[in-house]
């Protein structure tokens, strides 16, 4: 491992651990468990005093590549593999908290991130209060003596809502609670939240780690203290571990992931522009463009622009519902992340369970749809955009 590689040598090369046969691709350890050399060499294992795998909801050597990769991207120390994303964000959050705390989070959250803050942790008297955290002032109205978490997305699921993580991890550290960062949309190559201040980042690895639509997985990553504080134990002992069969997968997504989101942020860039231009189009929203609400915080954090973009037709829901069905070469799915472009109407997937009010807080109408932009030809793309455009009825 070297730190002076860059991201893309990393990806390839970090935290390989070949074996003694000297393969070329990463082995896949599919083994629940570890023998040892003698009684006493398990003793000694079992009390830390020697190095190695002791069952593989602890850790295995294919999962162990996938965090050391992951480490080495984020400049973290330390990091779990999850089987999903949000085993990493359940996990994240309540691994330190107890009855009586208190979590301020971003109200514009992926659907089931809102769930386990706003109605799982109230049950175990964890409080929380969500807050439009588009505004540094909101998050220290809500801060309690009693205020241990900050949460957040950035860029938003869907509206490319952008929050400035230094300014949060500033208030934070000012009180001694922890900012976790939900990075997904950014991805590690455009946003390192642990440089920013964050504390703690988690990935959906289901999304653009993986980005082939193969694999459901996650990862936890933050410094050694936070680690054996309070993720350790919560993690040996309730079991989210990932299948190794996933981190391989995940580490050979990992191999092309700059390669990929480069040409689907080029691809979303190139359609945002084309799509801003188009009279049934009332609002793009585009990280990487110059009309975005907070272009100066996209230019502050992030080192690009996104590989999503929200569009907001003017037709209302039955423009937006023509949209997608005359797409061809668009899918329509709520994944994102993936080499193939997926578009999605969040009104009625992934943002359903929403109130009518909270959808419109969160800038959600019957019109918007999210784009995910995928890995194929740009022209074949904007050609499918026209296409079904002009059977839209404005
Ligand atoms: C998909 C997603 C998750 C959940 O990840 P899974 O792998 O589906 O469990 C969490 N946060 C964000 C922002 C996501 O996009």
């Amino acid at each position: 491992m070297s730190k002076t590689w860059r991201p893309a040598t990393q990806l390839v090369h970090d935290g390989s651990l070949r074996s003694q046969y000297g393969e070329t691709s990463e082995a896949i350890y599919l083994t629940q468990g570890f023998v040892y050399d003698s009684a006493e060499a398990a003793e000694a294992r079992f009390k830390g005093e020697t190095e190695g795998y002791i069952y593989a909801r602890y850790g295995s050597p294919t999962n162990d590549m996938f965090e050391k990769r992951m480490c080495a991207l984020e400049g973290a120390e330390e990091a779990r593999a999850t089987a999903s994303g949000m085993a990493a964000v359940t996990a994240a959050i309540l691994c330190q908290l107890k009855a009586g705390d208190h979590i301020v989070a971003a109200r514009a959250l992926f659907g089931s991130c809102r769930w386990v803050v706003e109605t799982l942790a109230p049950k175990y008297g964890i409080e929380c209060t969500l807050v439009d955290g588009r505004y540094i002032e909101n998050w220290e109205k809500a801060i309690r003596p009693t205020t241990k978490v900050f949460f957040l997305e950035s860029p938003t699921n869907p509206t490319l809502e952008v929050i400035d993580i230094a300014g949060v991890a500033k208030l934070a550290n000012q009180i001694g609670a922890k900012v976790v960062v939900d990075n997904v949309f950014a991805t590690p190559i455009f946003q390192k939240p642990l440089e920013l201040g964050a504390h703690i980042v988690v990935y959906s690895a289901t999304k653009h780690i993986d980005g082939q639509g193969r694999s459901l997985g996650g990862v936890i990553l933050s410094d050694k203290e936070w680690v054996s504080e309070h993720l350790q134990d919560y993690y040996r002992h309730t079991g989210p571990a990932m299948s190794p069969f996933t981190a391989w997968t995940l580490l050979k997504g990992l191999e092309t992931l700059p390669l990929r989101v480069k040409q689907q942020t080029e691809n979303a860039a190139k359609i945002a522009d084309f799509l801003a231009e188009q009279p049934k189009v009332a609002k793009v929203i585009y990280p990487g463009r110059k009309d975005h609400p907070q272009a100066d915080i996209v230019a502050k954090q992030m080192k690009g622009g996104s590989t999503l973009v929200a569009i907001e037709l003017k037709g209302g829901k039955e423009a937006a519902f023509a949209l997608q069905n005359a797409l061809d070469v668009v899918k329509i799915s709520n994944n994102l992340g993936d080499a193939k472009s997926l578009i999605t109407h969040p009104a009625t997937t992934t943002h359903k369970n929403l109130t009518d009010e909270a959808r419109a807080e969160l800038g959600i109408s019957g019109g918007t749809v999210r784009l995910s932009a995928g890995i194929e030809d740009t022209d074949d793309l904007i050609e499918d955009f026209a296409q079904a455009l002009a059977k839209v009825n404005a």
